[in-house]
């Protein structure tokens, strides 16, 4: 059963609020919807895997999805987390189309792309045995005893096409990786093949969940866009880039003609998502291009955000309306 199940990434969130927000002449637009679509895919794949392992063998275990963790100073992060009073599995999932040449005494894979353009990578199974070391790591550091950790790299695009020189097939790196389909068969033989020890979870899985780390890295520094260039503005959820105008009680999107009543809160999460959880009411005018101090201290107060500070000075969290997303520290960007 899943104990933290799949939800979008935060880093994919942030990426969907820049690429709304960067203006299309922006001379790093493209590298910013690279990166987009290289998280939605690894996110797509992720999702993909709900379906075999909500069956039979994967109910016997106790199933995180994106967890990381700090240990002797290095974040490392794990695409999921299986848990067994057995053994635990960590699962490297790759949703990557084109050809993938497996050289794995080369500790390298030869992705060649739908556009037949190439590209080396690392070995994906060296990648999830680091993983494993840092987890045995701090289960060690957590004074819990050790428990077998089995790392699996899943291939989760089905049209992905394989290639793997005999000579390799009885390698680590390829007994090791599975397609999605082949996950319950290759789980119920992990199941059999732990049978004895028993390992209590409880404490394991409440400290996995309590020191799991927020992905908490700041977009706009990640890809060197100054909040400056951003498009500002209350933009119309149906053509997604053009600027709502604030009548009395509503948003109006003067090229389609939506309507809106809350519009704004988009603009707050948005904000939020790229530049803090905390607003000023100075901050909220720019970025939702309120001329009006009053209605924008109006629009703040309506949503009932906790505030804290004084006058200029005074913020209000935007917490209440992100739910439960850990977006940027603070001040992130100040
Ligand atoms: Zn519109």
């Amino acid at each position: 059963m899943f104990i933290k199940p799949i939800d979008k990434p935060l880093r994919l969130l942030k990426l969907e609020a820049l690429a709304r927000r960067l203006p299309h002449n922006h001379p790093k637009h493209q590298e910013i919807l690279q990166k987009l679509y290289r998280a939605e895919a690894g996110y797509s794949g992720e999702k993909s895997l709900h379906y075999y392992l909500t069956q039979k063998a994967g109910r016997q275990y106790r199933i995180l999805h994106s967890v990381k963790l700090n240990t002797l100073g290095h974040d490392f992060q794990m695409d999921f987390l299986l848990l067994h009073q057995t053994h635990l599995l960590i699962l490297e999932v790759k949703n990557i189309a084109g050809t993938l040449r497996f050289e794995p005494d080369r500790h390298q894979v030869i992705w060649t792309k739908p556009d037949n353009s190439v590209k080396v990578l690392p070995d994906f199974y060296l990648q999830a045995i680091i993983q494993k070391e840092h987890l045995a790591n701090w289960i060690s550091e957590a004074d819990l005893p050790q428990i077998p950790i089995n790392p699996l790299v899943v291939i989760s695009n089905p049209n992905c096409r394989l290639e793997i020189p005999p000579q390799f097939n009885n390698h680590p790196s390829i007994r090791n990786m599975i397609r999605s389909a082949y996950l319950p068969t290759r789980l119920s033989s992990e199941l059999n093949q732990h049978s004895k020890a028993t390992f209590s979870l409880s404490k394991l899985e409440s400290l996995i969940l309590e020191h799991n780390l927020p992905d908490d890295q700041c977009i706009l520094k990640e890809t060197g866009v100054k909040p400056g260039e951003l498009t500002t503005g209350v933009l119309c959820p149906a053509c997604l880039n053009k600027r709502m105008i604030k009548h009395r009680y509503r948003w109006l999107c003067s090229h389609c003609g939506k309507k809106s009543r809350n519009a704004h809160v988009d603009t707050l999460i948005d904000f939020s998502l790229l530049v803090g959880p905390l607003i000023t009411n100075i901050e909220f005018r720019w970025f939702a291009q309120i001329e009006s101090a009053s209605t924008a201290k109006h629009l703040l107060r309506e949503l009932k955000l906790p505030v804290a500070g004084h006058n200029r000075g005074r913020f209000y969290s935007l917490t209440h309306i992100t739910g439960n997303l850990q977006v940027n520290p603070p001040n992130s960007l100040s």
